[in-house]
């Protein structure tokens, strides 16, 4: 899953990117709202954690400037202000949730899952296609109910195509959840993990779409 991270405090926002990369998220972390407001116009990210207090451009307005341009990206505000009217002022510009500094990161992480959750619309923690099982809280995949060990980006992989369900993922939106700026891709990197899923799932559980990319399908 790509995330967005906007976060000006340099130590908060290295811990939250190091623990959400080793929860297996392809984190991009910037510090400013502007950075932020280019980066949400130019990419598309499975969910943004949002500070409010910001350099620049302050969170509420890059928030109310994001729903008003129609893009629905799931927004978790964070801030150190827990104001009953913050809060408020940050749910009515269009937040999805909100988190108060200090937190938890095993709470950020839960409140994240949940958003997603919702986001694909199955409200589920198992994602499930055929006999492929993943449960995003433990991460662990499952075939024909045995555990199946998966890389990290085979995880990011399956993560990204079971809750699209079985709408076509273009090879760049794949690469995309599976890698954040500055990571090298390596060359056919999608190609390569389809091919590592196939093996471990079945040959037909992933559909190639020519021209289109990919799916979860039985043909
Ligand atoms: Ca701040």
């Amino acid at each position: 899953m790509r995330l967005l991270l906007v976060e000006d405090d340099a130590l908060l926002g290295d811990g939250i990117q190091a623990g959400l990369r080793l929860a297996g998220y392809a984190v991009d972390w910037v510090r400013d709202g502007a950075a932020a407001a280019l980066a949400l116009r130019n990419e598309r990210y499975a969910v943004c954690v949002l500070d409010l207090g910001l350099p620049q451009l302050d969170g509420l307005t890059l928030l109310r400037q994001l729903r008003s341009r129609g893009d629905h990206t799931p927004v978790l505000v964070l801030s150190a202000r827990d104001t009953r009217e913050d809060k408020v002022q940050g749910l009515d510009a269009g937040a999805d949730d909100y988190l108060s500094k200090p937190f938890d990161l095993p709470e950020l992480q839960a409140r994240l899952r949940a958003l997603l959750r919702r986001a694909s619309g199955s409200g589920e923690a198992v994602l499930r296609f055929g006999e492929v099982t993943l449960d995003t809280v433990t991460r662990r995949a499952y075939f024909k109910a045995a555990p199946v060990a998966l890389s990290g980006r085979e995880h990011a992989l399956l993560h990204d195509l079971l809750s699209h369900n079985q709408s076509i993922r273009s090879r760049s939106e794949l690469e995309q959840s599976m890698y954040a700026w500055g990571e090298e891709v390596e060359s056919n990197a999608v190609e390569v993990y389809i091919h590592h899923l196939r093996k471990k799932f079945g040959a037909h559980f992933i559909k190639t779409v020519r021209g289109l990319g990919y799916s979860l399908g039985t043909e």
